[in-house]
């Protein structure tokens, strides 16, 4: 009897691993499709300076504008699109547009700051930084004001680091994002080129209830600083985080209390308040 529910066990488990499989296949199809008819979105979320809530940079963050089920966020095509080559030209497509928007934005005279793209480690691929170069040059882009981030957990993974070498050797800065969760120690930073470490949003949403979160974030920022590196925390959602991150120095703030990530057309109403105030 054992062996017969195992066997149907095993055939459950089958079915679920094809129709998963069909899934991810259909929605590969569709992300392709997407890029084609081009209902990809960016939305820009504004980094305040912590002192004097100037707005120093800017994270880009794709959705998917789908035409029967509305927006639909990252983490859920993301990781499909990593699977394949498709990651590829998400990520160059985010860079384009993003780096066309700011230059549009920048050629009209509004406030310039760093623009923040996410890099998927996926695209870490040998000529990345040559590829990212003829692009940006390309455009006009000015290097200096662009930032990839990358996420800790796979930066850690990756064993050869030479193309994020060669992508900060041209001027682009890297910040390791989601700092904190992943495995590597502060230690091991000094030997990565980045210039940015951001906290990541689980040990600041519990802060200021939270003595061990504070403890974590304000080591991170500290240490941080004593290697050189500007901290950024991500997720402030509250007053009390945003005195407490500033009061322990975190270089800038992003989060819901600050902005929301916005569509284009409201992060350049905020950018035009900016200037006019
Ligand atoms: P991330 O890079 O860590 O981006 C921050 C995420 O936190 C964003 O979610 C943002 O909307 C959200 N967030 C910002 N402030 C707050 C806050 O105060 N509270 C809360 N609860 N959330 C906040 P989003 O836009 O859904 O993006 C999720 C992830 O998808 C990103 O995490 C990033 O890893 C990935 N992603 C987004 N755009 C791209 C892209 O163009 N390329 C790649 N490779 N990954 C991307
Ligand atoms: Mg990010
Ligand atoms: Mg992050
Ligand atoms: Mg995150």
């Amino acid at each position: 009897a054992a062996k017969k529910q195992g066997l149907g066990r095993y055939q459950f488990y089958q079915e679920a691993l094809t129709q998963t499989v069909t899934d991810r296949l259909q929605l590969t199809a569709e992300i392709r499709q997407a890029l084609v008819q081009q209902d990809f979105v960016i939305h820009y979320q504004p980094q305040y300076c912590h002192d004097n809530d100037k707005i120093v940079g800017a994270e880009a963050l794709v959705r998917w504008r789908h035409a029967d089920k509305g927006m639909i966020p990252p983490a859920e095509f993301i990781p499909v699109a990593e699977q394949s080559d498709l990651i590829n030209e998400l990520g160059i497509y985010v860079l384009k547009t993003a780096c066309q928007q700011c230059l549009a934005w920048w050629k009209r005279g509004l406030p310039r700051f760093s623009l923040a793209v996410n890099l998927s480690v996926n695209q870490l691929r040998p000529g990345v930084a040559a590829e990212f170069q003829a692009l940006l040059m390309e455009i006009g882009f000015p290097l200096a004001n662009l930032e990839l981030e990358v996420t800790e957990s796979l930066i850690m993974k990756y064993e050869d680091l030479s193309e994020l070498k060669a992508l900060q050797a041209l001027g682009i800065a890297i910040a390791m994002d989601d700092f904190g969760i992943g495995h590597s120690s502060l230690a091991q930073l000094k030997h990565l080129p980045i210039s940015k470490l951001k906290i990541d949003r689980s040990f600041i949403k519990d802060i200021p209830a939270a003595d061990n979160d504070m403890l974590i974030a304000s080591t991170i920022i500290s240490m941080g600083h004593s290697m050189g590196l500007k901290i950024v925390a991500e997720g402030v959602e509250t007053a009390a985080q945003k005195s407490f991150l500033a009061e322990k120095g975190c270089d800038l703030l992003q989060g819901y209390l600050l902005s929301k990530p916005l569509p284009a057309e409201e992060f350049e109403r905020l950018l035009l308040a900016r200037q006019q105030a």
